[in-house]
């Protein structure tokens, strides 16, 4: 195969969710059908790459390493901590309106198994906003799955008993291990209706 091609099919293979059969269609379409959606498509990314930061307070997604507009939004119950784990995630829930608190991002779960401790994670900039008596309360929306399992847990020995924080876990209409960004929005409203005490 082509050397530029091959290495353009490598990049999109390596994003998440994308399998060798549709990098090539993405790779092709782009090269050759739509070379004007190929510029858009390198303009966007090479301003996201200079603008993007996440969010100091929630790990979220920002600009400039400003608060995002979610923890800068007054009319919110900023103390109510939804904690995901990740962006995608939280936007999925964003989109369900159901929400009104802000979030955490966690960046993943913890698992021995992939050797992912609590300092790989962005725990330390959530310890701090409860250090700070800015949390009053966490909902749990991780994944229903062993590593969510033991992430839970964590934060509430490591988060919620430290700092007298109450703490509850999204109820879940959804089958074992699947992820929240992938639900619908019906599906989401009900299982943060259907949270429980942790
Ligand atoms: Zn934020």
């Amino acid at each position: 195969m082509n050397k530029a091609f091959e290495s353009l099919c490598a990049s999109f293979a390596r994003l998440p969710g994308m399998g060798r059969k549709s990098a090539e269609r993405a790779a092709l379409h782009l090269a050759f059908a739509d070379r004007k959606q190929a510029e858009i498509l390198i303009e966007n990314l090479r301003r996201a790459l200079d603008v993007l930061t996440p969010c100091p307070k929630c790990c979220g997604i920002s600009e400039n390493n400003a608060l995002c507009e979610i923890c800068s939004d007054s009319s919110r119950n900023l103390s109510s901590v939804c904690l995901v784990e990740t962006a995608a995630d939280m936007a999925a829930i964003e989109k369900s309106g159901a929400w009104r608190g802000s979030y955490h991002v966690l960046g993943g779960k913890i698992s021995p198994i992939k050797n992912i401790t609590p300092n790989d994670l962005n725990f330390k900039v959530l310890e701090e906003r409860a250090q700070r008596g800015e949390i009053s309360e966490i909902v749990l929306a991780l994944s229903n799955d062993m590593e969510g399992e033991a992430t839970c847990h964590y934060i509430s020995k490591a988060i919620a008993e430290k700092f007298g924080i109450s703490l509850s876990r999204i109820g879940f209409g959804l089958p074992n291990g699947s992820q929240l960004g992938f639900a619908d929005t019906g599906t989401i409203k009900s299982a943060l209706a259907s949270r429980k005490v942790f």
